[in-house]
């Protein structure tokens, strides 16, 4: 069992407008920290009150970008638990994340420990109302105070939350898709399949691009030929062509290996879909179009869950998927997973951990 210093609040902040949450705007009352040093490796785990920073200008983080992250929600079952989704693979990642970054390893039980103990302290921030969630953001700071580029001897790994809304206060939208030619995220060989800031950081302008001419989100292509689909903003993409469903693979590296991409395969195949993770280029797509054969585009991830594509705009050609609706291989995703996460329906394949 992890040992962990707690330091509570002697007042706990005014609760949000339970009904206004938005996503990523109210943080608790509380934060965990944990720090590395060489020699003494992960030390000193502490819950303590949510509060700025002291860090010296020369920090790494600032300067190199050694930072990674990780995404994850505790739920409010019907009975009033709370739990969370398979937090094992938010560690896995976050380890593989941390590999490619030269950022030391955590211990996959330390970071379980460390979860349930903060969500456990923050448990009256975890929302009741339908679809609203606890989001939990760990992340890791490189802190060594020099400008040589060098991986860091010190570290800070730290987990703050907010409650956030239903991501569909009014019943789920398609959004409309830019497909981003110009700028790449991710090349084979980069940083494509780890949670970093870095990877955002140079999407922002393919980011804003597409907002500028009413999109929601990018659809990014693969960095090499520009060619292949990789995935759209902080989702991954499932395409159902002539029945079948078709998701990018993760082979190359480029691609961010989503939780809910992998639950999303293992509960599509259970429904009796058959499910391809292969390549899959935009001209495969628009000539299925083309054929009447695209039946439907959706995006996954922890924040939307499933959110499907109504319009996919290749720069040549506005294709409107599913006459601008979810279609049913969306719906019956979204509403299983769902049921799962939120402890309504019976977790077949153990995927919730109880706080
Ligand atoms: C986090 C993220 C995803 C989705 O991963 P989940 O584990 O399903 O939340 C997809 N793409 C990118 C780029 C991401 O950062």
């Amino acid at each position: 069992m992890l040992e962990i210093r707690y330091e509570l609040v002697k007042e706990k902040k005014a609760k949000p407008d339970w009904d206004n949450l938005g996503f990523g705007k109210h943080f608790t009352d509380h934060m965990f920290i944990m720090d590395y040093d060489e020699g003494q490796g992960w030390h000193d785990a502490r819950i303590v009150p949510y509060q700025n920073l002291s860090l010296d200008p020369a920090c790494m983080v600032f300067h190199y970008a050694q930072e990674m992250f990780e995404g994850l929600k505790a739920y409010r079952t019907p009975n009033g638990e709370i739990q969370l989704f398979r937090p094992d693979k938010n560690i896995e990642r976050m380890n593989r994340t941390n590999e490619r970054l030269c950022i030391p390893k955590l211990d996959k039980q330390d970071v379980i420990d460390a979860l349930r103990a903060f969500v456990k302290v923050e448990e009256d921030w975890v929302p009741v109302k339908d679809g609203t969630s606890l989001y939990i953001r760990p992340f890791i700071i490189a802190t060594d105070v020099q400008l040589g580029v060098h991986p860091s001897k010190s570290y800070k790994f730290m987990i703050i939350t907010c409650p956030v809304g239903a991501y569909y206060a009014e019943g789920i939208k398609p959004v409309k898709i830019f497909v981003e030619r110009e700028y790449v995220r991710a090349v084979k060989g980069g940083t494509g399949y780890a949670k970093v800031g870095g990877n955002y950081a140079c999407s922002l302008i393919g980011q804003e691009k597409a907002e500028k001419m009413g999109y929601s989100q990018v659809l990014w292509l693969d960095g090499i030929e520009h060619k292949y689909i990789d995935e759209v903003g902080a989702m991954n993409v499932f395409f159902v062509i002539d029945g079948k469903v078709i998701t990018p693979a993760l082979e190359e590296g480029n691609i961010l290996p989503g939780v809910t991409r992998m639950s999303s395969i293992q509960l599509l195949r259970d429904m009796g879909y058959t499910v391809e993770e292969r390549k899959l280029s935009l001209a495969e797509v628009e000539e299925a179009y083309a054929e009447g054969k695209l039946d439907e585009a959706f995006g996954t991830g922890t924040a939307a869950v499933v959110s499907p594509m109504g319009l996919l705009d290749t720069g040549d050609r506005k294709m409107i998927i599913n006459n601008n609706e979810i279609g049913p291989v969306a719906q019956k995703l979204y509403d299983t997973l769902t049921a799962i996460q939120w402890g309504k329906a019976e977790d077949k394949f153990g995927w919730t951990l109880k706080v």
